[in-house]
């Protein structure tokens, strides 16, 4: 525990009004729906990565009614490439629930902001002090990583007893005054100064103060999680596609990994592939190819994709499946969301598209 909490924050405070962040998109008209939407998106990723989709996202949603009643495949759109998709699926739920049952009024308490799709007790903090000022308390990834170092909190962050002891912390160190400079100070220190693998503690404004600094090794908090070695799936993707560039896209379910986005109808292995491809296209199949298998690693799997690719005569209308799958133009791209291997899969057959004529296929016929 910090034996002057007061110490600790007018520190904190005094180097955010010299040096904090003040110009970024989401602190300029700083309602609570901005708020909001840009702490979602910072969820795992990085400020430099959200600046562009925050700003293209509240251009087409400035507010909650205009998300509200948005397609849910048109809120995926617009996060296409941030990943970890149930993000998006929770604000878009979360806007409608504001708009039917609280009237569009965004909620001002923390309950009420933790009872919405997607929020968590942090995220409700950052939201209620950083457009509201009011005296919440945060603890995002940042924060606690420099509340570990400053009192050599022992122990790996993800567990029940450490999340517990931040809390206490962060409780205790939030000031009822300035709490928004303190806590965005809290977080941009994490972010630029308390880094993970090269903390800069001689621009830290709590250096004096940091146990960690103090033991001479402060990469040693927090304890990195305890690793296991990740398993590994397989899955066939069929890439079917005409010389209009059109390619048949399917719905995933919406649980799941890349819930409610689209992609290509999936395998568990290449002979189911190749024969439904048969069944399905029959004779409008030209030629069939397999290209090389590709990693994409998630959380906690890695998923290695072998494409089968289908040249087809034409798009074939009899596997139509009710709304939940289409022939996607790859030239006119409409507004749906695609995961990002689908994108850069769909980017190399357009590629292909542009090339044949001259070496049509590569890779190693199978079929
Ligand atoms: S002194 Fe170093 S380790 Fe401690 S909080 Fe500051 S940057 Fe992090």
């Amino acid at each position: 525990m910090q034996k002057d909490p007061e110490a600790f924050s007018s520190k904190i405070i005094a180097w955010y009004h010299l040096h904090g962040r003040k110009a970024l998109p989401w602190q300029q008209n700083p309602t609570p729906y901005r708020v909001w939407v840009s702490e979602i998106m910072l969820q795992q990723t990085q400020v430099a990565t959200v600046i562009p989709y925050f700003q293209r996202f509240v251009q087409r949603f400035p507010g909650l009614p205009d998300l509200a009643k948005a397609e849910q495949d048109e809120v995926l759109h617009y996060w296409s490439g941030l990943g970890y998709y149930s993000r998006a699926r929770n604000l878009h739920k979360a806007a409608q629930q504001i708009m039917q049952s609280a009237a569009g009024q965004f909620p001002e308490t923390v309950d009420a902001l933790m009872a919405l799709p997607g929020i968590g007790r942090s995220t409700a903090g950052a939201i209620l002090s950083l457009a509201l000022n009011q005296p919440q308390p945060i603890l995002d990834g940042n924060v606690k990583r420099v509340l570990a170092r400053c009192h050599a909190v022992t122990g790996w962050t993800g567990t029940a007893a450490v999340q517990k002891q931040l809390w206490f912390l962060t409780e205790q160190l939030t000031p009822r005054q300035e709490t928004k400079a303190y806590n965005q100070a809290m977080m941009d220190i994490g972010a630029t100064i308390c880094l993970r693998s090269k903390p800069h503690c001689d621009r830290c404004p709590v250096m004096t103060l940091c146990q960690a600094h103090a033991q001479g090794d402060p990469t040693a908090y927090p304890q990195p999680k305890p690793r296991k070695k990740l398993p590994t799936r397989s899955v066939v993707m069929l890439l079917a596609y005409d010389q209009q560039g059109q390619v048949l896209l399917e719905v995933r379910p919406d649980n799941g990994i890349w819930g409610g986005l689209w992609g290509f109808p999936e395998f568990d292995d290449p002979e189911t592939a190749a024969a439904t491809a048969a069944t399905w296209f029959g004779d409008h199949q030209r030629a069939a190819v397999w290209w090389d298998e590709r990693r994409h690693t998630f959380s906690h799997f890695h998923l290695l994709i072998t494409p089968l690719v289908v040249k087809l005569t034409q798009p074939v209308a009899s596997v139509m499946d009710g709304n939940s799958r289409v022939w996607y133009n790859t030239d006119k791209p409409d507004r749906r969301g695609l995961a990002a291997p689908v994108s850069q899969l769909i980017e190399a057959l357009r590629e292909l598209l542009r090339g044949e004529g001259n070496e049509p296929y590569g890779g190693m016929c199978k079929t």
